[in-house]
């Protein structure tokens, strides 16, 4: 079995879930273009609990975790199979470090709403596991590192989150938004490191200064990226399918690796 490259999405708004746009068009095509996977394994900014827990049921429910939003977003539905057996898998492979088996989240937005365009038909079977928000950025590319055997048993790691993402800043119109100098310095930085395989300085995105702090003013948005950076190591090939900002402070950058 060919090794699954891993794949970190900027997911934006949710109300990308129901347009067909530039970003959307972009996830398509990687889901025809991928190698097929047998099942991903989907990292979420939108499940940061102080827990470690993967989903085990054996029929995901669908959730609507954002208020605010028309009517349509809350009727979508992913009803993609979950995976119990490679939920047990996941567990072994991390042990001694505990992981919960969890059979009462599912798949949130985070993951839902770019899942829903790469595998329309959602035909593949699909797991999230929690970010634990008690621990440091580098527990969280370490625990990648250790995921990285999934890739040799067709399973694909997917980051879901968003490189840059200050929703106070955030252009809720519909309106164009001029894109704000340092989310787009800080993405481009991004992009830089990784390119070069320099993943440190990624881990510690604290001491990168004001860019950092601004485009990452809380972690769970961007911790999703080590873990994708973690299971494809600093060797890795590196592409974004998609960059750019939206509503001035969100990047929608795409990283593939491998
Ligand atoms: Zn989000």
């Amino acid at each position: 079995m060919s090794l699954q490259p891993t794949l970190f999405l900027g997911h934006g708004n949710p109300l990308n879930a129901l347009q067909q746009n530039p970003w959307t068009r972009a996830w398509s095509r990687l889901g025809r273009e991928l190698p097929r996977p047998q099942a991903v394994l989907s990292v979420s900014a939108h499940w940061y609990v102080p827990d470690r827990a993967v989903t085990a049921a054996a029929q995901p429910r669908t959730i609507h975790d954002f208020r605010g939003f028309p009517p349509e977003l809350y009727e979508v539905n992913y009803p993609a199979p979950g995976a119990p057996e490679l939920a047990r898998r996941i567990q072994n492979l991390l042990a001694p470090l505990t992981v919960a088996s969890d059979e009462s989240w599912g798949l949130d937005h985070g993951s839902w709403s770019v899942l829903c365009h790469l595998y329309p038909q959602a035909d593949v079977p699909v797991l999230q596991l929690s970010i634990d928000a008690r621990e440091p950025p580098r527990f969280h590319y370490d625990l990648g590192r250790r995921l990285a055997p999934l890739r040799g048993e067709g399973v694909l790691i997917l980051g879901s989150g968003d490189v840059v993402h200050n929703l106070r800043l955030y252009g809720w119109e519909s309106r164009p938004v001029e894109p704000y100098e340092w989310a787009v310095r800080f993405e481009a930085q991004v992009q830089e490191f990784l390119q070069a395989g320099q993943h440190d300085p990624l881990i510690d995105y604290g001491a990168l200064g004001e860019d950092a702090w601004l485009s990452v003013p809380t972690p769970e948005h961007y911790l999703p990226l080590l873990y994708t950076m973690g299971a494809a190591g600093p060797e890795a090939a590196v592409s974004f399918p998609v960059a750019g900002i939206d509503g001035g402070s969100v990047s929608m950058l795409a990283v593939r690796f491998g």
